[in-house]
């Protein structure tokens, strides 16, 4: 059974594409047969695996519109994954898609069509743009569930709530069966009582479950995109590398849990 889980947070810089990379790589050493969706124009997920997205003739943009098939554009990629990557073109789709019936469930169709060719994973991890958008919406719509990676800072807030509005509006018109696995604490600084107050606060006011552990702030991760790699691969036995593992391992316990 694949488990398709939406990474979203429409704040930017907040670590989703960190953790798409981080936890697919994760998963992939654990055995797990891996699908990286980058659903965002800037396309930093694609070029943090390696990829230069001004070689790519084809993209998920063309998936999305022209009804290219999506195994003719995944990569094999050196972290174990497989990547559907994105372009800057993707910028144009989020328009293109505007005017057509059924935009919210382009995503979901595409997934879909390549389970029925033959290609099924045991993850598809959806890393969505900082919006709110079509391209988010689609994410949740062909999600069994969304993780919402969260600086534990006081501003953090109120663009939960925002979230969870759309999360709750996408189960009541898209995709009823959406869970919502909670909130995984990024950019860490445990040795502040503020991070932690933040994260109690936001768990208690929104009754969202965290994800553990929490993804300690450390500057390795800024020195893993360069090398085309996951801070997994980069810097190995570093607290960043071992948090993704252990949240890693605790997503596979709550997928198996999965009604
Ligand atoms: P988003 O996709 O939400 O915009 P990114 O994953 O691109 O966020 O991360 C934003 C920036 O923060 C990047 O420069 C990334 O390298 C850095 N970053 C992510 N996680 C950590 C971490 N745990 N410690 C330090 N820097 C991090
Ligand atoms: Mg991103």
């Amino acid at each position: 059974m694949t488990t398709t889980l939406a990474i979203a947070n429409q704040k930017g810089g907040v670590a989703k594409t960190t953790t798409v990379a981080s936890l697919g790589a994760a998963l992939a050493e654990l055995g797990h047969s891996v699908l990286l969706v980058d659903l965002d124009p800037q396309a930093c997920l694609t070029f943090s695996l390696g990829i230069d997205p001004e070689d790519l003739e084809v993209s998920i943009h063309q998936v999305l519109t022209q009804g290219v098939a999506a195994a003719e554009v995944i990569i094999a990629t050196d972290d174990g994954v497989d990547l559907l990557p994105s372009t800057i073109e993707l910028a144009r789709a989020e328009a293109e898609l505007l005017t057509r019936t059924g935009r919210e469930q382009a995503l979901r169709a595409v997934l879909e069509d390549l389970a029925e060719g033959g290609t099924a994973y045991d993850w598809v991890l959806l890393d969505c743009p900082p919006s709110l958008g079509v391209m988010t919406v689609a994410a949740l719509t062909a999600a069994d569930a969304v993780l919402i990676p969260l600086q534990c800072e006081t501003l953090s807030h109120r663009g939960v709530g925002q979230l969870l509005d759309t999360v709750h509006d996408v189960r009541r018109f898209t995709n009823r069966g959406l869970e919502v696995w909670g909130v995984l604490p990024t950019l860490y600084d445990g040795r502040t009582n503020h991070a932690r107050a933040v994260l109690e606060t936001i768990a208690e006011t929104y009754d969202l479950d965290v994800v553990e552990p929490p993804i300690p702030k450390t500057i390795k991760f800024a020195e893993a995109p360069a090398a085309g790699r996951s801070i997994l691969a980069t810097s190995r036995s570093s607290k960043g590398a071992k948090a993704y593992r252990e949240a890693a391992g605790a997503l596979v316990a709550r997928a198996g849990r999965r009604a």
